[in-house]
């Protein structure tokens, strides 16, 4: 029996793919996979990195987080991942990328 195709939308970039019936029916105990093929091989080959909410503009929609050892990085809202302001002081994962002005935060989730 063939499972029905999917479309997902990315927990990450938010674009759309699918998950054909086909796919499904070669791994039926896997679950439906919550990011795209890119962003599944893009998080395996980078290393998820644990920083502190340094300063963050409402308004202006980025800020900066602290990593461990100290160093300010850039983030903007549209690398946030469920499209939620940040406030100082919480504690999220990231990802980098380069920037423009330096490394900048991609993939940044809130850990609880
Ligand atoms: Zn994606």
């Amino acid at each position: 029996m063939i499972a029905a195709d999917v479309v997902k939308r990315c927990q990450s970039c938010h674009t759309p793919f699918l998950v054909t019936g086909y796919q499904r029916s070669q791994n039926p105990d896997q679950a439906i996979p919550v990011q795209c093929p890119g962003c599944l091989a893009l998080e395996r080959l980078v290393q998820h990195r644990q920083g502190i909410v340094h300063l963050y503009s409402r308004q202006k929609g980025f800020g900066f987080i602290r990593d461990r050892q100290g160093k300010r990085i850039f983030v903007h809202r549209s690398c946030l991942v469920d499209r939620k302001h940040l406030r100082r002081g919480q504690r999220v994962s990231f990802c980098t990328e380069p920037g423009d002005r330096g490394p900048q935060a991609i993939q940044v989730r809130l850990v609880e």
